[in-house]
Parts: C-alpha cells; structure tokens; sequence
C-alpha cells in the first residue's frame, strides 16, 4: 500500500442494541479524521451517544457518484476515513460497496471493523445448519422477482437468510406457503431490540401467526436446510409420535390451558392452529382438575 495514504475502516455499528458496538470500532470512530455516513442524523445520534465528535459527510446511495471521488481524494491525501451505515455491517444490503472497491483500485488500504449483521445475528438465532448457508438480501418487491426468489430458494438446499420489510411480510409468507409449504423457516424480527421475537414453523403457521400479530419492525427471514426436518421446540419432547389429539391431552394433563395446548401444537406441528381446534373440539376447555 502507498505511505502517506490514509485508511478507509469499515466500521460496523449496532442493528439495535447500542451494547452491541465494539470497543475498537467507537476507538476508530473517535480516532479518523472523518465518518462518512449513510445518515448523518442517525449516525450523529450513534457518536453522542458515546460522546464521539468526529466529523461528518454523508456517503448514500444517491450520491455515491459525486462522493466517491472525493473520499478517494481525502483517502490520498492522508486523511483516515471510516464508513458506516444506519446499522449493521456497511456494504451488507447498505452502501459502502462501491466506495470499497474504488479504494482497493487505487491501492488503498481497506481496514474491515467487524461487528454486527442482522443476516448472522438471525442465522444462529433460527437454529439451523450453519455450516454452510446462502444470503440472498432483500427479497425483490416485484411479484414476479418475488416468485422467482422464493421458488430459488424452494430448490436450495443449504439454510438460506433473506431480508424483508414488516409491510411486505403478509404476502411473502402467503408465497411462500404456496411454492414450500413443507419448508421449516424462521421469522426474526427486531433482533437485539426490546421487541425482539423469533418465531419457527412452517410458512402457513408463521403467516396465521402474523396474520394475528400485526408485522411491526425489522424482520429477517430464515429458512432450514432443507434435510432439517425437525425444529426446535418451545416445550420439552413434542412427543412427534402422538395424534394432535392425543398431544393436546398431554398438555392438558400437564396443566396446560386449551389455548396454550393448541398454540403449543400447531407450533410444534408447524401447521396452523384451524387444523388442531378441529381435534380439540371435544376436549374440555380448561385442565383436568
Ligand atoms: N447492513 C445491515 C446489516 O449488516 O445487517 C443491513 C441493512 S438493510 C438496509 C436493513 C434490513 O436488515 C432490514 O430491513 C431487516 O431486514 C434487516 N435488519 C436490520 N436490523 C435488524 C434487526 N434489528 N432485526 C431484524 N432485522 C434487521
């Protein structure tokens, strides 16, 4: 790398939780000569916080054209340069990308500053195989985009991590019922946050389950192996081999309510609730005493 030239650090910040920021990324923050900034505001927000008062310019994907020019040229000039995006990891379905690859061509030195991602902090909350997995971004917004992802996905075998939007949830899920109903997913939403929430089944319990629970906040959805036949379970030994009948007794003996018993079993099953109140029609409503 050239001598004299400054470093460009690419500087993870929280997707939520400001704990999540890293003791080296609020050093460099503090130490370069300038941040540049998906969101001034936001990122402003971010430096107060930690009591940071570096400079700021905004670098966005409307003026990457215009921007990158002049970052490279501060770049040479020896200033440190860190880039950040409103949350999560820069160049992660966020600007920084570009800027990146401008300064690998003019032999600028490229300092990653690892920290959060909402696509690894989902993977490992969904629970399945990590070995090998494939992130695909957002999902498209056009119907037809939409369809073609998802039905890629449907034929992917290893775990497979999207990003989606809380208004676009509903009909993705109905999608996604349709081309794999018999796919194991999870739905993460809010994750590090106050709200955080991490709900598995397959798409028609997830999309019933949101169909109730209005989609509010950030959301990623993650799908299994498609090997993975099994999903983890909020109440110990589902007891797979029992009817739905003979399971809502188990809860029920176990001191569960009817709804909670339903809830637990649809869950378990990944099928919607519908299909287990049928079989619970003759069960009394509240536990043996
Ligand atoms: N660069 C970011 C990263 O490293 O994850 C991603 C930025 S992308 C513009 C924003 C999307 O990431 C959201 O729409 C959502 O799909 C996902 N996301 C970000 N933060 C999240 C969170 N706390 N919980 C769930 N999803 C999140």
């Amino acid at each position: 790398m050239t001598q004299g030239y400054g470093k460009l650090f690419v500087c993870a910040t929280p997707i939520g939780n400001l704990e999540d920021i890293t003791l080296r990324a609020l050093r460099i923050l503090r130490e370069v000569d300038l941040i540049a900034a998906e969101d001034t505001r936001r990122t402003r927000q971010l430096l107060a916080h930690f009591d940071i008062h570096t400079p700021l310019i905004s670098y966005h994907q409307h003026n990457t054209a215009s921007r990158i020019p002049e970052l490279i040229q501060r770049l040479k000039s020896g200033e440190n340069i860190a880039v950040v995006s409103d949350a999560g990891t820069p160049g992660i379905s966020d600007p920084g990308q570009e800027l990146i690859q401008a300064a690998i061509q003019e032999d600028l030195s490229i300092v990653p500053v690892p920290g959060p991602s909402a696509v690894i902090t989902a993977l490992v909350a969904a629970g399945y195989d990590t070995n090998a997995f494939v992130f695909g971004g957002f999902i498209p917004r056009s119907r037809r985009g939409k369809r073609e992802a998802l039905e890629q996905v449907a034929r992917e075998p290893r775990t497979t991590v999207l990003y989606e939007t809380p208004h676009r949830l509903l009909d993705t899920l109905r999608l996604c019922a349709e081309v794999m109903p018999e796919r194991d997913m999870a739905v993460c939403r809010e994750l590090t946050k106050v709200h955080e929430e991490v709900v598995r089944g397959k798409p028609s319990f997830l999309l019933e389950h949101f169909e109730e629970n209005s989609p509010r906040g950030e959301f990623v959805l993650v799908f299994s192996a498609v090997d993975e036949s099994s999903i983890p379970s909020a109440v110990e030994e589902p007891g797979e081999e029992l009817t739905i009948e003979e399971r809502l007794v188990e809860l029920l003996e176990q001191g569960y309510d009817k709804k909670t018993a339903i809830k637990t079993v649809a869950q378990e099953r990944g099928i919607p609730k519908r299909e287990v109140y049928s079989a619970a029609i003759n069960l009394p409503a509240s536990p043996p005493k």
